[in-house]
């Protein structure tokens, strides 16, 4: 399956595409990383021969299947393409290499577009209006200005620190969460348990964008919704899981909160029984906040996969205690 070109040169450099995603998604990866490491072989897991899966110290992944991955005796690490890594943490915890995501720069700018422009119909009120002119009415809500709107987020890692700076240049008054304490400027920085009750206390908008761990699954439960003011609006950007479902829309049902966006759901796609679908203040999105964009992204894993071949420098890899 090796190109004799490449057995020539003294090359028989196999990096294998593994991933659980449609053949025509994965030929497209497969050809945009090939055109940009033209020294390598990157080949569709299943077209390796056994042989082949001994050599391979280095894989590309998409939410590989572990069975395949345990195929690969000899593999070091293994470049995702993608941000989150959930469910390789989940169900990779006791694989002997590393496990580096996605981080490009271009998803951090994509997300933050998205922070950016669903903020603003929370804080300019376009779900209230749409359902007024449903109804006929004609009412104008009080104005509030960017500087009085509390905008909360929830973890200020790659996507929530683009994401807060960017809001923080809209004018908004912006606070930030994350696991380490940190120093942002524009954003209250907050962290630890005593600080996610202060940040929720003061949160008109709350966008979550942390990543699903241990930790953070159910974060979102009804006695932390129930901290945030009464009619305030959450964004669920990160991962279904980190916001109870249910009582989040007891929180709505109930008048606490005025209107939810969410992205990503316990289960997707979204069944289509889901309360959420025909709710009034919910918003359903198809997981479409911050795609990867393959063309940045196979720059990113061809650069790190070169300087890995110069030198055998891995990238840092996640931490898997941590879950991120
Ligand atoms: P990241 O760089 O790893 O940042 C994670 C942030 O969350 C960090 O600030 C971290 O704190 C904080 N954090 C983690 N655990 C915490 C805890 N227990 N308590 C408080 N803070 C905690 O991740 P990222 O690249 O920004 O991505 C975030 C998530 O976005 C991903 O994991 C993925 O699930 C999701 N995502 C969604 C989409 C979409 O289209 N919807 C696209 C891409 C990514 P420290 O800074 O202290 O470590």
């Amino acid at each position: 399956m090796i190109s004799n070109q490449k057995l020539k040169a003294g090359l028989p450099r196999m990096i294998p595409f593994v991933g659980r995603i449609d053949e025509a998604e994965q030929a497209v990866w497969i050809k945009q990383l090939s055109a940009l490491l033209p020294e390598e072989t990157i080949v569709a897991f299943c077209l390796l021969s056994d042989a082949e899966k001994s050599q391979c110290d280095v894989a590309i992944v998409v939410n590989p299947d572990p069975q395949e991955l345990m195929q690969l005796p000899n593999l070091k690490w293994a470049h995702s393409v993608w941000a989150g890594v959930d469910r390789m943490v989940d169900e990779l915890t006791m694989m002997p290499f590393t496990i580096v995501r996605l981080v490009d720069p271009e998803l951090a700018k994509t997300m933050s577009e998205a922070v950016l422009a669903w903020t603003m119909y929370l804080h300019r009120g376009m779900p209230f209006y749409r359902q007024q002119q449903q109804e006929k009415i004609w009412y104008q809500r009080a104005m509030v200005m960017p500087q009085d709107r509390r905008v909360g987020v929830l973890g200020l890692g790659e996507l929530g620190q683009v994401s807060a700076a960017r809001l923080v240049d809209n004018g908004f008054r912006v606070s930030g969460w994350s696991r380490t304490a940190k120093i942002l400027e524009g954003i209250r920085c907050y962290c630890g348990d005593e600080g996610l009750e202060a940040l929720l206390r003061d949160s008109d908008i709350l966008i979550c964008l942390l990543p699903l761990t241990d930790r953070t699954r159910g974060l979102l439960n009804y006695e932390r919704l129930a901290l945030l003011p009464s009619g305030a609006m959450v964004i669920n950007f990160a991962r279904g899981p980190i916001v109870d479902e249910m009582t989040l829309l007891e929180h709505l049902d109930n008048g606490h909160l005025d209107h939810a966006v969410l992205d990503v759901f316990a289960q997707e796609p979204l069944p289509a029984s889901h309360s959420f679908w025909s709710h009034p203040k919910v918003t359903v999105l198809p997981h479409i906040s911050a795609p990867t964009n393959p063309t940045s992204a196979s720059q990113i894993v061809a650069k790190a996969i070169r300087l890995y071949r110069a030198n055998g420098f891995i990238p840092e890899g996640i931490n898997t205690s941590l879950g991120y």
